[in-house]
């Protein structure tokens, strides 16, 4: 079911939504983080639960991180050797070890159907994308000892946005593809412009082999997505489309509503009347959304549902033009639509020229606003 985009449940759920919630919406793969679930319940709880599946109802597939990553976001004292990522514990403040070996170790206990490789994300770029090399082989050695085949590891592409360090990074990694069963682009979405972004995607994306899925981690605009499906990226997670739920914003083929402003307190419309969410579905109004969006929680489970939902409608709709020949067509339409008046991101159009695909052939009139593109309503709550 590729390409795909996977919510995120941080701590084993996604936040106001039961597992049997997010089923219902016809999510099949989400994604959990390491780091949280070995804090928090914790490996011992999680084996005796039977692995994270058992543990949050959830009986589709889960892929988790290495846990690398927010280690070293949330532990200021995090100082990455050869051996590993070194870090005070949250906890008792004792020195801790994660190892390539540990956080496989880890991620066999939670029992995901995705493992992550452990990545160095340190900012020295050269070393980290060669450390990442002799981690991926520790993983995939240690991973292939223990039995699990059943779980599928995926190498992380490191490299930065060095064009040379990129390709000796995919060209190492490529000559593991038998022992490896899919690729993250890594080390992106840090803030890096737009432009910068894309051709890193397409440069990994062009090299890895055809029949390994390619996985760009971190992204989550509809815009973003549907770039990363053009180059090639065949999965994607993002806390966006649920975080911005929070904040009241709904996001729609017309653009994101910020349903807290009061233009939307006599708005009878649901949300999108062509959307099958079972907000938009019961007919649950702008209104009563903008109603209790901050003051009832019920108000962001509501967005949240149609949110997710969105979001595999974006990337359900790119996967059946692709198999019916009309992506471009697609891509064409949805950029009208989504952007309209708001003029198309520069970057956007750069990326997808590209590949062959020209928004603006038919489109004259159409503004090309320079940088990272159009600025929403939620700019300033997300
Ligand atoms: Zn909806």
């Amino acid at each position: 079911m590729l390409p795909t985009f996977m919510p995120v449940a941080t701590q084993a759920a996604i936040k106001g939504l039961t597992a049997h919630q997010v089923e219902a919406l016809g999510v099949s793969l989400i994604l959990n983080n390491t780091y949280h679930l070995n804090l928090r319940p914790g490996i011992q709880v999680l084996k005796e639960a039977g692995g994270a599946h058992e543990f949050q109802g959830w009986r589709h597939n889960l892929l988790t991180d290495s846990g690398g990553f927010q280690l070293v976001s949330l532990n200021k004292f995090t100082k990455i050797t050869e051996e590993g990522a070194l870090f005070a514990s949250p906890f008792t403040s004792e020195p801790t070890m994660l190892t390539p070996e540990e956080s496989i170790s880890i991620q066999h206990a939670i029992g995901s159907d995705i493992m992550m490789q452990l990545d160095d994300v340190g900012p020295r770029v050269g070393e980290a994308m060669w450390r990442t090399i002799r981690w991926l082989d520790r993983c995939i050695e240690f991973h292939e000892k223990s039995g699990k085949r059943h779980q599928n590891l995926f190498a992380i592409v490191q490299g930065g946005i060095d064009h040379e360090l990129r390709d000796q990074c995919l060209e190492e990694m490529i000559k593991r593809k038998d022992r490896v069963a899919g690729y993250a682009i890594g080390g992106l979405s840090g803030g890096e412009e737009k432009d910068i972004f894309w051709r890193v995607i397409k440069q990994c994306a062009e090299k890895l082999p055809e029949d390994r899925p390619r996985y760009s981690m971190g992204i989550g605009f509809a815009e973003d997505l549907l770039v990363c499906v053009a180059l090639g990226v065949d999965m994607a997670d993002c806390v966006f489309p649920t975080r911005t739920a929070r904040f009241g914003v709904a996001l729609t083929f017309q653009g994101p509503l910020n349903l807290r402003l009061s233009k939307h307190a006599e708005d009878m419309r649901p949300v999108d009347e062509n959307c099958p969410c079972p907000t938009c579905a019961d007919g649950t109004s702008r209104a009563m959304l903008h109603h209790i969006i901050t003051i009832e929680t019920a108000g962001a489970h509501a967005v949240t549902q149609h949110n997710i939902v969105f979001q595999a409608r974006v990337m359900g709709g790119a996967r059946e033009a692709i198999i019916g020949g009309t992506f471009p067509a697609y891509l064409k339409r949805f950029f009208a639509s989504y952007f309209g008046d708001a003029g198309y991101p520069e970057w956007c159009v750069n990326a997808l020229r590209s590949v062959g695909v020209d928004l603006l052939a038919d489109k004259p009139d159409v503004q090309v606003i320079p940088g990272d593109g159009a600025k929403w309503e939620y700019s300033d709550t997300t």
